[in-house]
């Protein structure tokens, strides 16, 4: 195929196991891990976990990246759409609360079908950058439930230099604005469970919160009432390690500071602790085919 899927519109040869886009992905699947995760927010990962299915590659190659090894290096297991059904499948015997499908813009088309195929009982996650395209969503809509979409930047020239995003706040606007179109505000279930609906959340970054606190105001000018997770987890990833500002944790100072703009703002949401910030948070990825499909 001939890829215009995301924001890129790279128009780029796509085979199914090949890419000459920016993405560098085939059109089937790569899939790193396939498996309950606790890392999310309270009303996601919950007592028995979400059902979470990374896939490898990225629309975008943020610098700081904290899964930079499956999104930059597209480490991982190229999977059919039936063979992802069945990790589906899985993950639903194993008794979790959600499907969570992260990082799979340049899958849409094979995970739409995956989903025809065998769709599970249970609220089913889109958990993206936000740098997602008209297109994207037009194929999502119906199909997802719960939209989990990043806002990374109020500044475009920061998202050029940190993720070669360019136009990406009037993109993520634009897509977090059809999101919401789609699923609404959001719906909980008697335990307190996500349903339905939509959920930003934005990374601190360490000597950015300029731009954080600015990200908190473009949501409450646009998305009033959708709730905000506030992350402070970042670690120094890959090439983060060695670029001045980005190469250590977020200070004590800079988490409150952007926290307390949050609470000033009368924003909802999650905020995290500090004791985040480390590598423990990141998952083990698989290179074998047994293992990503298993829910281990
Ligand atoms: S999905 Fe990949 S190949 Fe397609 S437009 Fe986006 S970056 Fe380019």
């Amino acid at each position: 195929m001939i890829c215009d899927l995301c924001p890129r519109k790279c128009s780029a040869l796509r085979t199914e196991h090949e890419g000459q886009g920016f993405c560098g992905m085939g059109t089937l699947p790569v899939v790193a891990r396939i498996a309950p995760h606790y890392g999310e927010e309270p009303c996601i990962s919950g007592t028995r976990g979400s059902g979470t299915v990374f896939f490898s590659g990225c629309t975008m190659k943020c610098l700081f990246c904290q899964n930079h090894e499956i999104s930059l290096t597209g480490k991982g297991v190229t999977l059919t759409p039936r063979e992802l059904a069945d990790g589906y499948r899985r993950l639903e015997e194993a008794g979790v609360h959600n499907l969570n499908l992260v990082t799979a813009d340049h899958f849409v088309e094979a995970v739409a079908e995956s989903l025809s195929i065998y769709r599970p009982k249970l609220p089913i996650i889109w958990n993206c950058s936000g740098y997602t395209s008209p297109k994207t969503l037009r194929l999502l809509d119906g199909l997802v439930d719960v939209y989990l979409p990043d806002l990374k930047y109020a500044d475009d020239d920061l998202a050029r230099e940190l993720s070669r995003a360019p136009g990406y706040l009037s993109i993520a606007t634009e897509a977090i604005g059809t999101m919401l179109a789609q699923v609404g505000t959001p719906r909980f279930d008697g335990d307190g469970m996500i349903q339905r609906g939509v959920i930003i959340r934005h990374l601190i970054l360490p000597a950015h919160t300029r731009n954080s606190i600015a990200v908190l105001m473009h949501i409450k000018r646009h998305f009033e009432g959708v709730p905000v997770s506030l992350m402070c987890q970042y670690v120094p990833c890959g090439a983060a390690k060695q670029h001045p500002t980005l190469n250590r944790t977020l200070t004590r100072r800079e988490y409150e500071k952007v926290k307390r703009v949050l609470f000033d703002l009368d924003l909802d949401g999650y905020t995290q602790d500090l004791s985040a910030a480390t590598e423990a948070y990141i998952p083990t990825w698989t290179t074998e085919k047994t293992d990503a499909g298993s829910t281990g």
